[in-house]
């Protein structure tokens, strides 16, 4: 089991993972972009960035397939295969049109009271 803690992680590194990583690493904040990709795709999304932000000393995880977020609590499984996780007090999820990260986050809102779910915020 491989533990990780960050202030920011962002699930997926397709164009939306990728322009979003630009803020924190403009703003010197920590952050780790993950992907379960081995490397960085050879078309247009945005192939320059992913290596630029790794080059720059941004921890860029390549191979790391999120299947769940609990909380602050990341869990997947890494390159390898081995279960990790990662605690990070914001998390995005960039992972595309059927994103683990946004299921996670919509299945906690649903125990949130009606209110809360009706304004879209209320809480962190
Ligand atoms: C054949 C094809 C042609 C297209 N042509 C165009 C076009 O011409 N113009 C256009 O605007 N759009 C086009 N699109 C759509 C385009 O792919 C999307 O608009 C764009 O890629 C969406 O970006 P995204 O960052 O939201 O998601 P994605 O590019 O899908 O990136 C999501 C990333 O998240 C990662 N990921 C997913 N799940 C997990 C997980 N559980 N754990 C870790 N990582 C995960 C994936 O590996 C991926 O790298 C095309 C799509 C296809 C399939």
């Amino acid at each position: 089991m491989t533990d990780h803690e960050t202030f920011a992680c962002v699930v997926g590194a397709g164009p939306a993972g990728l322009v979003t990583a630009l803020g924190p690493a403009r703003a010197g904040v920590p952050f780790v972009l993950l992907d379960e990709n081995h490397g960085p795709v050879a078309d247009s999304r945005a192939v320059t960035v992913r290596a630029r932000l790794a080059e720059r000393g941004h921890s860029v995880l390549s191979g790391h397939r999120v299947s769940g977020v609990d909380g602050y609590t990341i869990n997947g499984k890494d390159a390898e295969g081995r279960p990790f996780t990662m605690r990070a007090r914001h998390v995005v999820g960039a992972d595309s049109l059927h994103s683990t990260v946004r299921e996670a986050s919509a299945r906690r809102r649903s125990h949130w009271p009606d209110g809360c779910r009706r304004s879209g915020g209320g809480r962190p």
